[in-house]
């Protein structure tokens, strides 16, 4: 055996961790304390990250007090009139080199996505390619801040139309896209020139600290970018909303907690940014290219193990290529290696609590007990690990509960329709407006369909909407606001009008 190979094997050796070497030095590199004011911060109090493909311990973190909270708004709110100075092409520069950093680093940041969150490794790296391209659309649009002069309709004076940095800004994000819904936020922030206080989830602040020792490295100034990360989410955040410094809060999550989080926004009238639960119909018609109406399910229920705002909950499929569509399916779900994040070829990783297999069970058998037929999957996997398997279910009545809540597992629930007025009404059954998607070889009523589907956004042939240069949000109950796209950086101004008389 030669010397590279002995390095081979000892990269591939296992350690006490259970973690082989490479995971090791990977989840060893992130700095594990708070990022406040540009210095990192060691806490009294830790906390666990864990790997949800294992149930073991990764390392510990910090553990944020209240006080700490406030720490890090004071810094934001010191830095925010430096950072609202600085020229937009500097602020532009810092983001491109960012969003280069991420990419160069692609290798070790989804890994440590794959540990902490649980996902496929080639989809960890697709999300760090995406997350690092929110860094160079808001680069190219902080030098692009428009304002505008125009004469006053009556003459004598004119209007002076200029955007400004809404200020210091709370940015709250999920486990399920760790890096990707950071830099969602944190690239429009600083791009209009606000300073931010990052919050990530409990489950997942790994990306997020990795995150803001690039930023530093990158240039970002001391207090611009703040990161807290604490197991009691309430007792941090609470008095930072409500602290008049603070003002904006852009929040990705749940919709029962971003309504909790709006009714503390309306004490200050914070501007808010919402993006909300989901709960997505995906329509087929009978005249739809089957092969890619299959496909798109696929990429529609399975990215992310489900565990995504956007993926397919609902799949109502026009009654004469119900059995055709939903037997493709089965056959490719059943095929869909299962496995640890980090192994090869793996697309069902584990879900990212016991508590999610828990929810995922008990949707399914609701279901089953409502007349739904198992085609594939259907019973929990044997620990260790939060595994489940890729299901489809046909004859899901509108009545099962995962009918009306986000399954944020690997099920695909699959029901039948007749006509195209029934399925608009039934798709349009529920409080939330995420994304729908729609498949049809007829574009008339394609276009008439997404037209008439109550969602920001529609998937037409296509089985995957999120794009950085696209506005991503929903409507009803599934949020307020735009992330990404020519609108994502308007979340983080003001427009400011100056009558001037002549
Ligand atoms: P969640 O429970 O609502 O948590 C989201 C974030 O809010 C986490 O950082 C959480 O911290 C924090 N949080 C919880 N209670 C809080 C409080 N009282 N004050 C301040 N912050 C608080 O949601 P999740 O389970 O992490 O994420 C899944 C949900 O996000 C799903 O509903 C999904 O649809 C939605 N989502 C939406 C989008 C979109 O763009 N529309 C994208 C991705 C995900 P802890 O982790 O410590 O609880």
């Amino acid at each position: 055996m030669g010397a590279a190979d002995q390095g081979e094997e000892r990269a591939v050796t296992q350690l006490d961790t259970g973690l082989i070497r490479a995971e090791q030095t990977a989840i060893d590199s992130v700095p594990t304390g708070l990022y406040i004011g540009g210095q990192w911060r060691t806490t009294a109090a830790t906390m666990p990250v864990t790997d949800p493909a294992t149930g073991q311990p990764l390392c510990e973190v910090a553990d944020a007090s209240a006080a700490d909270g406030l720490a890090a708004l004071d810094a934001a709110a010191a830095a925010q009139a430096d950072w609202a100075r600085t020229p937009p092409r500097e602020r532009s520069d810092i983001l491109l080199r960012a969003h280069r950093r991420l990419l160069d680093d692609i290798e070790r940041l989804a890994l440590i996505a794959t540990l902490e969150m649980g996902k496929p490794l080639a989809e960890a790296r697709g999300e760090i390619a995406y997350a690092a391209e929110f860094f160079r659309w808001f680069a190219e649009e902080a030098v692009r801040l428009d304002g505008g002069y125009m004469p006053a309709p009556g003459g004598g004076s004119r209007f002076l139309v200029t955007r400004q940095p809404v200020g210091p800004s709370l940015l709250i994000t999920p486990w399920n896209f760790p890096m990707a819904m950071a830099t969602r936020k944190i690239g429009p922030a600083l791009a209009a020139g606000c300073t931010c206080v990052v919050k990530p989830a409990e489950q997942t602040p790994l990306c997020t600290l990795a995150l803001a020792e690039i930023l530093d490295e990158c240039g970002v100034p001391a207090g611009v970018v703040n990161v807290v990360t604490t197991s009691d989410p309430g007792a941090v955040m609470t008095p930072l909303i409500l602290d008049e410094r603070s003002r904006k809060l852009s929040f990705t999550g749940s919709t029962a907690v971003g309504k909790k989080l709006l009714e503390q926004c309306a004490r200050t009238v914070m501007r808010t940014s919402m993006e909300l639960g989901g709960n997505a119909p995906f329509i087929v018609f009978d005249d739809a290219d089957l092969d890619a109406a299959v496909e798109g399910a696929l990429a529609a229920k399975m990215r992310n193990i489900g565990q995504a705002c956007t993926a397919a909950n609902r799949i109502f499929v026009q009654r004469g290529v119900i059995d055709q569509f939903a037997g493709r399916l089965a056959e490719r779900m059943a095929a869909l290696p299962r496995g640890r994040g980090t192994d090869p070829g793996v697309v069902v990783g584990p879900l990212i609590d016991a508590d999610a297999v828990a929810k995922v069970t008990e949707l399914v058998a609701d279901a089953r007990e409502r007349g739904a037929r198992v085609l594939t999957g259907g019973e929990p996997v044997e620990g260790p690990g939060n595994f489940y398997p890729a299901t489809v279910l046909v004859d899901v009545p509108d009545e099962a509960r995962m009918c009306h809540t986000e399954i944020f597992g690997p099920v695909a629930a699959v029901t039948a329709f007749d006509t195209e007025q029934e399925v608009v009404t039934r798709a349009n059954d529920t409080p939330y407006g995420l994304v729908g998607y729609v498949f049809t070889e007829n574009l008339r009523r394609g276009l008439r369909v997404c037209e008439a589907l109550e969602t920001g956004m529609v998937g037409l042939n296509q089985g995957v909407v999120s794009n950085p240069a696209a506005p991503f949000g929903g409507v009803k109950e599934s949020g307020l606001g735009r992330e990404g796209g020519l609108l994502g950086i308007d979340e983080f101004l003001e427009t400011k009008y100056i009558g001037v008389q002549l």
